[in-house]
Parts: C-alpha cells; sequence; structure tokens
C-alpha cells in the first residue's frame, strides 16, 4: 500500500508497537498522548510467548528479555491449607524457546519508547484526544481537550486504552481490582525468581508475587506484589491503615513479611480496576481500534499487553498486504478476532474463580480442578493457555516460527554445536564428511553468529543446553535437531527418523541427560574447534 499519514492515538504498547511497526513499513506517523511526557502507569506485567514474537520482528525481543525476569512458572497454592491449586510450566509445551517475561511497565514502555524516538517518529504530548471527528472530504481528524484540532489523517488508530473517547462506552467494571506495588526483590529465602506465585483464600482474597527485573535506573531486581481488593471495599482498606491489613497479608503468606517491610505508606500501592468489554464493530472507514481500545479484561490470564502487540502486527501486515484502506482494516479483524473472542471468553470464565464471592469456584478449583491441571494434557493446555497460544495467533500473522536472523545462509541449513566439546565437535566432522549433498553449514556456538542465534532465541549463551539446527529460518534443538540432522545426511542415516515415535519428552531427557555430561564423559576441548582450510567454506 502507498505511504498513509496515520495518526496514533495513545502511546501504550499499542500505540508504540503500531508507530514502530507502521514508521518501518513507509507509512508518515505521528503519536498523540495527553501526558506532558509519555510514561507507564503501574507495576509490572507479564510478556508472554506471543509478545514476544512481535517484539522479535521488532528487533526488541532481546532488550525486553535483558530489562526483564525469565519466568518459567506460574504457581498458586491455597491457604491456609497449603493444597497446590495452580502449576503452570512453560516447560509443558516442550519448547526451551516458550516462557514469559515478567517485566516493569516502565521497562517495557523504555524500550518501545526508545525505539520510536530512534525512528524519528514525531510524538506529540500533553494532547488529551476528545474526539475523532470525520472530516467532509473523507478521513478522520482529532481533536484535543482544548478545542484545537489535527488531521484529517489517512487512518487513525485509537490505542488509548480501555476507557478511549473514541470508542462507544460499553462493559461493566469489574467487582474486584487490585492493589499493586513494585518492590525490592526480597532476598529471603520463600520466593521463586522464575516463577508468579500467587495464595489464595476462596476467591476473595488474593496475594501474588511476579519477579519483573530491573526498572529503569534502578541496580535493583524487582518484584510486582499484588492484593486482590473489591472496588467497593478501597475506601475503608484505605481509612483502616497500613497494620490490620499487612498482619492480613502475613496469616495469608508469612513469606511476604520482607516485601510488606518496604510498604510504609499507602500511596506505595496503586489500586487497579479491570473492566471486561469487547468493541463488536472495531473498526470504521479511517478508523480502527486496537488493544485495550478494542478489548480489555481482567489481567488473570496476563494476555493484555501481548494482544495489543499481536492487534499493532496484524494491522502491519494488513496494510503492507492490501492495497485498500478498508480491506487492511477488514482483514486486520479477521486475523485477530477469533484469538480475541477465545481468550475473552476464558478470562470471563476463569477470573471468577480467582477474583469472586463465590465459594463454590474455588471449592472446585481446590478440590477438583487444581489436582486435574497435574495431569497430561491439561499440564500442556494450560500452558498453552497462559503462553497466549490458544486458538494459534501466529500462526496467521505468519509469526508461528521463530524467526532466526541468519547471514549468509544461501538456502543451506545451519547447525550451531558447541566447540568447546568433544564429542560435539566430532559430530560435526562426522556430519561434514557424511552430508554428501553440502545442505548443512556449520557454526560454533562461541562464535559471534552462534551466540547472536542463541540470544535470539532467549537462550543461555553459556550453558548451551542444546546444539541448533537452523532450517528456514526456523530452529529445531534437543533431539529434534538430531533427528532432522541425521535425516538430512540421506540413507542410511535418515533411518534416525524413527526414533520419532518415541515421544519428544522422553527422547529430550535422554538428550538433556547427554548433553549435561557431555565434558565429564567424553571431555571438553583446550581451544575452540577449527576447521581446516578445506571445510572452510562450509563453515559460518
Ligand atoms: C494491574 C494490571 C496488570 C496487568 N498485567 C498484565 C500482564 O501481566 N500481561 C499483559 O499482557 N497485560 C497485563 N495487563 C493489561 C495491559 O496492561 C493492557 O492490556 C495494555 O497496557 C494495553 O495496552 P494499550 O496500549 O492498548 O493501552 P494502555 O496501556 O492503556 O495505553 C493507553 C495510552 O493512551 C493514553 N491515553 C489514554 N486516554 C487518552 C486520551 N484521551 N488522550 C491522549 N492519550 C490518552 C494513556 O496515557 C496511555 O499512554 C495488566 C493491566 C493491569 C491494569
Amino acid at each position: 500500500m502507498m505511504a498513509l499519514n496515520i495518526a496514533i492515538a495513545g502511546s501504550g504498547p499499542a500505540g508504540l508497537a503500531t508507530a514502530f511497526l507502521l514508521h518501518r513499513d513507509g507509512h508518515q506517523v505521528t503519536v498523540f498522548e495527553r501526558f506532558d511526557a509519555p510514561q507507564p502507569v503501574g507495576s509490572g506485567l507479564m510478556i508472554q510467548p506471543t509478545g514476544l514474537a512481535v517484539l522479535r520482528t521488532m528487533g526488541l525481543d532481546a532488550q525486553v528479555i535483558a530489562a526483564g525476569a525469565r519466568i518459567d512458572r506460574l504457581f498458586g497454592q491455597a491457604a491456609p491449607s497449603g493444597r497446590t491449586v495452580l502449576d503452570v510450566r512453560y516447560a509443558a509445551l516442550g519448547k526451551d524457546t516458550h516462557f514469559g517475561i515478567g517485566i516493569h511497565r516502565a521497562a517495557l514502555f523504555d524500550v518501545l519508547f526508545h525505539a520510536v524516538q530512534a525512528a524519528g517518529i514525531a510524538i506529540t504530548t500533553s494532547r488529551t484526544v476528545v474526539a475523532a471527528p470525520l472530516h467532509a472530504d473523507g478521513g478522520h481528524g482529532l481533536v484535543f481537550s482544548d478545542g484545537a484540532p489535527a488531521g484529517p489523517f489517512d487512518l487513525v488508530v485509537d490505542t488509548l486504552g480501555t476507557a478511549s473517547p473514541l470508542a462507544p462506552a460499553l462493559g461493566d467494571p469489574l467487582v474486584y481490582g487490585a492493589l499493586w506495588a513494585s518492590l525490592d526483590w526480597p532476598d529471603a529465602p520463600g520466593f521463586d525468581i522464575t516463577a508468579l506465585e500467587q495464595r489464595y483464600v476462596r476467591a476473595s482474597t488474593m496475594v501474588g508475587v511476579l519477579p519483573i527485573g530491573l526498572a529503569p535506573g534502578s541496580p535493583k531486581p524487582k518484584a510486582a506484589f499484588f492484593w486482590s481488593l473489591r472496588v467497593d471495599h478501597l475506601q475503608a482498606w484505605r481509612e483502616a491503615g497500613l497494620e490490620d491489613w499487612k498482619n492480613e497479608v502475613r496469616n495469608v503468606w508469612p513469606a511476604t513479611a520482607p516485601l510488606l517491610e518496604q510498604i510504609v505508606s499507602p500511596e506505595q500501592l496503586t489500586f487497579a480496576r479491570y473492566t471486561h468489554r469487547t468493541l463488536k464493530s472495531p473498526a470504521e472507514a479511517g478508523l480502527i481500534h486496537l488493544g485495550d481500545a478494542w478489548h480489555s479484561t481482567s489481567p488473570q490470564l496476563g494476555q493484555g499487553a501481548n494482544m495489543a502487540l499481536l492487534d499493532a502486527y496484524a494491522l502491519t501486515k494488513s496494510l503492507r498486504e492490501t492495497s485498500d484502506l478498508s480491506q487492511a482494516l477488514t482483514r486486520t479483524i479477521a486475523l485477530r478476532r477469533r484469538h480475541i473472542r477465545l481468550y475473552q471468553g476464558m478470562s470471563l470464565l476463569f477470573t471468577p474463580v480467582y477474583q469472586s464471592d463465590s465459594t463454590v469456584l474455588p471449592w472446585l478449583r481446590d478440590r477438583v480442578v487444581g489436582p486435574l491441571a497435574k495431569l497430561w494434557p491439561a499440564t500442556a493446555i494450560l500452558a498453552a493457555m497462559v503462553s497466549g497460544l490458544i486458538g494459534r495467533p501466529l500462526k496467521p500473522l505468519g509469526l508461528d516460527q521463530p524467526a532466526i536472523a541468519v547471514p549468509r545462509m544461501d538456502g543451506h541449513s545451519l547447525i550451531v554445536f558447541d566447540g568447546d566439546c568433544v564429542l560435539c565437535s566430532s559430530q560435526a566432522q562426522f556430519v561434514l564428511r557424511h552430508d554428501h549433498a553440502a545442505r548443512f553449514r556449520l557454526t560454533t556456538a562461541q562464535g559471534e553468529a552462534g551466540q547472536e542465534i542463541y540470544r535470539q532465541l532467549g537462550l543461555s549463551t553459556t550453558s548451551l543446553e542444546t546444539m541448533l539446527l537452523i532450517e528456514n529460518g526456523r530452529a529445531l534443538m534437543h533431539s529434534d535437531a538430531v533427528i532432522a540432522i541425521a535425516a538430512g545426511l540421506g540413507w542410511p542415516w535418515r533411518a534416525a527418523l524413527a526414533a520419532k515415535i518415541i515421544p519428544r519428552p522422553l527422547r529430550d531427557a535422554l538428550y538433556r541427560f547427554i548433553a549435561r555430561n557431555r565434558y565429564r564423559w567424553f571431555g571438553r576441548r583446550e581451544t575452540c574447534w577449527r576447521p581446516t582450510p578445506d571445510i572452510a567454506d562450509r563453515m559460518l
């Protein structure tokens, strides 16, 4: 599509991501924000594999991963019974590339905002948008609270959040909200820095701790601390003072004592209200609502910011692939609608299980659903649900495989192996000897390209827990990589494909066992393996 003049109203995750992606595609973009200086509000949130997939296309995933805390597990216990009622591990999806990132809102905002600034995108602050009138000659303009107009624009993107004045007011505020605070991560036992942990008493009380990595300007890792509270109890909570409340929290979860010590004033806690709403028609000629302006709900499933990023990508992709603006808007909605419906539905279903006055739902949760949820396939389904992957939202966007940027591949597949490991480097030489069709290129994990690939995949660049096979921009790991490499060598090695009948968790467990012991059993090289000149062209 030809370059459009686009106004983005709002500079939350949806607005900033949309601005960045559309500007990169050559559109003329201006962002309008009500704050004097754009800023995030609130504590922490979780970025899921879906959001990371979009951030990866923006080249920002590594920054978000570095700023946040990697979350491998969501864990919840009922109090006082200590019954485990929630135990979701991303590893149940069988892919090491799947994890969440707990991140301070300010850190996520910083990454997006600096990217937008570095791209030279215009951001107009102190502009409270109140309307987006349709102009007689086509296109919407914007009107600000002081009556000043802007535009008209070819396209107005409404990313003003859940109370957007540009969208019809609908949806009821939920009965429960939550108090949130960003605190220093407690240097005390009792917390897992790779887990979002919650404790519940029935569904009326919930306390949670989420590791969120570093806040901008602070060297200490942070935790987002939250306490569920009925909206109509907020005033009473304020009046009661902190001490009674702290006692109540300590009774539910004694380990929170070092966190509670950091709270000396109610001002440190921000009350977040939630509204469940989804627009039926999120677009009209020349205007589209994205992110919370289109759909919002309680953050129980931790998807809102991720959905906002997916919306931004869907609009960009549609504008890129469609020559007509109104068709592009229709296509954006088509790309996202199913996933949004699914998650809005699941949120409606699950929120009362954790935040409501019901006694029946938490009873079922603690005694029936909790125990069942520990069994396969519920473990994998729940992991897919928290990852945002139910309904396969990445597939229609073409984001379903990790996109690995690898230089000079020329249609070859790339093997990344540990050049310090005697076993791995002899396997590499074996591949080079038997790869008569010269299908594979190789590189060591210790080299510049290898390190970059591990970083892109969010894998440790030092422990090198798996070799990698990169094919068509897609990464295979563990036993899948070994089988695919053997198959690529032709017969008789292709027979290794038969190993696929062994369930992946079993194959991968064996792989991990050997990988963990590889230096001990087979030795470690004094210097990283280097190719001889005759095979230098096979190395990246
Ligand atoms: C307590 C809490 C915890 C959450 N946890 C998670 C989580 O773990 N994972 C997750 O993915 N999501 C989470 N969410 C949801 C997530 O924060 C939202 O879905 C996400 O921020 C939506 O992004 P957005 O850009 O659409 O809207 P917003 O982030 O709301 O951004 C809207 C922007 O528009 C500006 N604006 C608003 N009105 C005007 C106006 N009239 N004129 C000009 N500017 C205006 C605002 O200042 C803001 O910059 C959580 C939400 C809350 C409240």
